[in-house]
C-alpha cells in the first residue's frame, strides 16, 4: 500500500493569510501525501477532467487551497451510466468478497489519517484533533458494514398452505446517488456508501462544493483498496452547477435510490425531484436539538455534555444542542459553571494549530446568521453572558446566552454557529412542550438523576436520537436518523443497510404436500 502511495508531499497553500486575528498571522499550508489530493472528478475508476475548475477555499483564511474539476450533467450522466454498468456485476460478488474490499478501504483510511484529517481542516475550517476523530468516525462505518455485508439475511416463513414454501430474498436496490453536506465530508459519505456498497449497490456521489477533497481522497483509497471500477464514483461540481447535476443524479431512471445529508429545505427539492421516478429515498435533515437540564442533573456532567454536544465543528453539525433548557433550580449554578467552562476551554483559531477547539464557520453568510440570531435575542430581553461578536472572517466568539424566550429567533431555527441560548423552566411538561414545539426532531438531550423522569421523557421527546445523561452520541453500532421534518430512514446499525435493499416475496408453489 505505501507503494502506490508515494511519499511525495503537495505543499497547496503559500501564501500569508490576511485578516486575521494577530495570533493567526502565521504560515498556514495544506501538506499531504500528493496521490490523495485529488482534483478531478472520478468516474469508472479513472480521474477525469471538466471544461472548467471551480476553487476551493480554506474558510479560516478566505485562501484559494484547490481547483476541482466543475462537472456538469454530462458527466454526472457518465457516471450513472457507469455505475449501472458496474451494478451487473458488483450484484454478484460474494458477500465475503465485498466485505473484504471494505475492510481494506477502512484499512487506508486508518492508514493515512493524519493527511486525510489535514484535507478536512483546510477545506472545511475543523479543528485538527476533531478531524483526526472524524476520519476514525468514518473509517468506523466501513469497517461496520464490512462485518454487516456477510449478515443480509432473508427469511423463510411458515406458508398458510402444505404445497408451498415462502421465502424472503434480500436484493440490493441498485444504483444509489449520494449527495452530502461540508461539515463531515468524509463520515456523511462513508457512513451512506459503506451500506450501498456492503448491499451490492453501485454509487455515484456528489460532495458538498465546499469540500471536494475529502471525497475524491475517498475515491483515491477506494481504488487502492480494490472497489472495482464504477461501484464508487465522485462528481464534484461548484454550486451554480449543483442543480442541473442534482437533477441528473435524482432523476435518471438509472438510479433506483437516493440518500441526502444536509438541510431540510434542499432535502425537499430532492424528494419532489425524485418523486417522478418513484425513487426510494433516504434524508438525513435539519435538526433543532432541545438539552435539557432538570433540577436533579448532576450539573458539572451537564456541563460537560454541553461543551461536547455544542462546540462540536464550532456548533456546525445536525446533532448540535441549540436550545438549551434549564431548570429554574439549577438555573444560575448550570450558566456559571458553563461560563467557567467555555473560558477555560474553548480557543478560537486556525484549525491546523494544536490547541484551537473553535475553527470558523463555514463561510461568512454563516457568520451573518449567528449575529442576527443574537441581535435579534438581545433586542427582545436576552442578555450576553459571553462572546456575542462576530470576529475577523466568518469567526464567532463562542456565546452565551442568558434569559432566552421562546419567541426569539435563535429558538426557532437551527444555528449552526457557537451560541448557547438558554431558556429558565419551571415543570418537566413546560420542557417537554417547548422541546417539541418544533417542526423538525432529530437529536434531543436531557440530564437527570430521576429515574422515572427518565423514561417519560425519553418517550415524550418527539426525535430519532435521544442522549440522557450524555452529550456525544453518533457510533456506527447505533442508528442515525431524525423524525418529522428531520428526515426518512435510519443510517449505521444493522438497520442501515436495509436502506439500499429491497425485500423480494418468492412463493415456491406446487410442492407435493
Ligand atoms: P448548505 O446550505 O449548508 O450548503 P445544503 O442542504 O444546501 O446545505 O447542501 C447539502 C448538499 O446538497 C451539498 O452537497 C449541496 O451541493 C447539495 N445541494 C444543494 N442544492 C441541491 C440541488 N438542487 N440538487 C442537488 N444537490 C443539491
Amino acid at each position: 500500500m505505501s507503494a502506490v502511495c508515494l511519499p511525495r508531499t503537495c505543499r497547496l497553500l503559500r501564501q500569508v493569510p490576511r485578516g486575521l486575528p494577530a495570533a493567526m498571522r502565521r504560515h498556514f499550508s495544506l501538506d499531504v501525501a500528493a496521490p490523495l489530493l485529488r482534483t478531478q472528478g472520478f468516474v469508472n475508476g479513472r480521474w477525469v477532467s471538466a471544461a472548467s475548475v471551480f476553487p476551493v477555499l480554506d474558510p479560516a483564511t478566505g485562501q484559494e487551497i484547490a481547483r476541482v474539476a466543475d462537472f456538469g450533467p454530462a458527466e454526472a450522466k457518465q457516471a450513472v451510466d457507469a455505475a449501472h454498468e458496474a451494478f451487473q456485476s458488483w450484484k454478484h460478488v460474494t458477500a465475503k468478497e465485498r466485505s473484504v474490499v471494505l475492510r481494506k478501504w477502512f484499512d487506508l483510511l486508518m492508514l493515512h489519517r493524519d493527511d486525510l484529517a489535514s484535507i478536512i481542516t483546510f477545506e472545511c475550517g475543523k479543528p485538527i484533533r476533531e478531524s483526526l476523530g472524524e476520519i476514525s468516525y468514518s473509517a468506523s462505518f466501513l469497517e461496520w458494514f464490512s462485518e454487516e455485508a456477510r449478515r443480509i439475511y432473508g427469511d423463510i416463513v411458515p406458508p398458510p398452505a402444505r404445497d408451498r414454501k415462502i421465502l424472503l430474498l434480500k436484493q440490493p436496490i441498485g444504483v444509489a446517488s449520494i449527495i452530502t453536506p461540508w461539515n463531515f465530508p468524509s463520515a456523511m459519505i462513508t457512513r451512506k456508501v459503506g451500506a450501498a456498497l456492503a448491499a451490492g449497490c453501485t454509487v455515484v456521489v456528489k460532495p458538498a462544493e465546499d469540500t471536494p477533497l475529502s471525497a475524491l481522497a475517498l475515491a483515491e483509497l477506494a481504488a487502492q483498496a480494490g472497489v472495482p471500477a464504477g461501484v464508487f464514483n465522485v462528481v464534484p461540481c461548484s454550486r451554480d452547477q449543483t442543480p442541473s447535476v442534482g437533477r441528473v443524479l435524482c432523476t435518471d431512471p438509472l438510479v433506483a435510490k437516493i440518500s441526502f445529508t444536509g438541510s431540510t429545505n434542499t432535502g425537499k427539492v430532492l424528494l419532489k425531484m425524485a418523486a417522478d421516478t418513484v425513487k426510494k429515498a433516504s434524508m438525513e435533515l435539519g435538526g433543532h436539538a432541545p438539552f435539557i437540564v432538570f433540577d436533579s442533573a448532576d450539573v458539572d456532567r451537564a456541563v460537560g455534555g454541553a461543551m461536547a454536544s455544542k462546540f462540536r465543528n464550532s456548533g456546525q453539525t445536525c446533532v448540535c444542542s441549540n436550545r438549551f433548557l434549564v431548570q429554574s433550580g439549577i438555573y444560575e449554578r448550570f450558566l456559571e459553571k458553563l461560563g467557567r467552562a467555555m473560558d477555560s476551554e474553548l480557543r478560537v483559531g486556525h484549525g491546523s494549530e494544536p490547541h484551537t477547539t473553535q475553527g470558523p464557520l463555514i463561510n461568512a453568510g454563516a457568520a451573518e446568521k449567528v449575529v442576527q440570531q443574537i441581535s435579534d435575542a438581545v433586542s427582545r430581553g436576552a442578555k450576553v453572558l459571553k462572546g456575542g461578536k462576530r470576529l475577523d472572517g466568518s469567526f464567532m466568539e463562542p456565546t452565551l446566552l442568558a434569559d432566552v424566550t421562546a419567541d426569539m429567533l435563535c429558538t426557532k431555527e437551527e444555528t449552526f454557529g457557537p451560541l448557547v441560548p438558554v431558556i429558565r423552566f419551571d415543570t418537566e411538561e413546560e420542557a417537554v412542550a417547548v422541546a417539541n414545539a418544533s417542526s423538525v426532531g432529530l437529536a434531543g438531550y436531557f440530564y437527570s438523576q430521576d429515574v422515572g423522569q427518565i423514561w417519560r421523557v425519553v418517550e415524550a421527546l418527539e426525535v430519532g436520537i435521544v442522549g440522557v445523561n450524555e452529550g456525544l452520541l453518533s457510533t456506527p453500532e447505533a442508528t442515525f436518523g431524525g423524525v418529522k421534518q428531520s428526515g426518512l430512514g435510519r443510517e449505521g446499525s444493522k438497520y442501515g443497510i436495509d436502506e439500499y435493499l429491497e425485500v423480494k416475496y418468492m412463493c415456491f408453489g406446487g410442492l407435493d404436500p
